[in-house]
């Protein structure tokens, strides 16, 4: 049985498209364009992965991190850690994913402005599955300006749908750790294990109905940004399964660079 580590990352679900929202919030709409004055001596490297879900966003979006050695931030992360740690915005986002409801961007925001705060961001970080709306785009450009900074790039994983479903149906996830498998062939309950011991089960909302809804929803909300952002977006087509993900990453890395 072979079995190669594919991400260790995913999102978290209760922060995505649930339609249960237990109540109404108002975010502030922020202003549609950010001025900047003045320049910034040091500025930080953004850098975005955009990518529709299983287009290896989290496995490239660690690769760059190592390469460039700024940090990955993934909004799932940061949020499971504050509602680890007990702080107060862990508290409150917590109650959002309690009752089956997305946690409010207002909220997604000010655990990320913490984040970006720490000392190993002060060269820059690279973002993935955030920004996912319009609106997340608008109030990380507001955030990012209060220090003369912006998103200096978007990479844009243009991944064939087709291998979209395959690394879906091959996907397997540890009962204890959720690190993800991808298990291409004979996988049996027994003998597959996660590195940490755990077992690998496929997670009951790893099927093909909800990827297609996913998908559908990662081209409404989430697309759009690619005009946004505008000439700052490298495109990667990926159009093979067997494409080696070396071989994405040299392309990622000579954009980049
Ligand atoms: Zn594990």
């Amino acid at each position: 049985m072979k079995i190669n580590s594919i991400s260790a990352n995913f999102s978290v679900k209760s922060y995505g498209q649930n339609k249960l929202t237990p109540k109404k919030v108002t975010v502030p709409m922020p202003c549609d364009s950010v001025s900047f004055t003045g320049k910034n001596d040091n500025p930080k490297k953004v850098i975005i992965l955009l990518g529709a879900p299983n287009s290896g966003k989290g496995t490239y979006a660690r690769q760059i991190s190592e390469n460039l050695g700024i940090p990955q931030i993934s909004t799932g992360n940061i949020l499971r850690k504050e509602v680890k740690d007990g702080t107060d915005l862990g508290l409150q986002a917590k109650s959002y994913m309690e009752s089956g409801g997305l946690v409010p961007d207002e909220l997604i925001m000010q655990i990320f402005k913490k984040r970006i705060s720490e000392k190993d961001c002060a060269n820059g970080f690279v973002l993935d599955g955030f920004p996912r709306t319009l609106n997340q785009a608008r109030q990380l450009d507001n955030i990012l300006s209060e220090d003369k900074n912006t998103v200096t790039q978007i990479v844009n994983l243009d991944v064939e749908k087709s291998i979209l479903y395959y690394r879906s149906a091959a996907r397997y996830t540890c009962e204890d750790c959720s690190r993800t498998y991808s298990i291409k062939e004979n996988y049996n309950p027994e003998t597959a294990k996660c590195d940490c011991g755990g077992r690998l089960v496929k997670r009951a909302d790893d099927t093909p109905e909800v990827l297609s809804k996913r998908l559908e929803n990662y081209d409404k909300q989430t697309k759009p940004l690619i005009d946004y952002y505008g000439d700052r977006v490298s495109n990667i087509t990926v159009q093979s399964k067997d494409t080696p993900a070396g071989e994405i990453i040299d392309t990622i890395m000579d954009k980049i660079g």
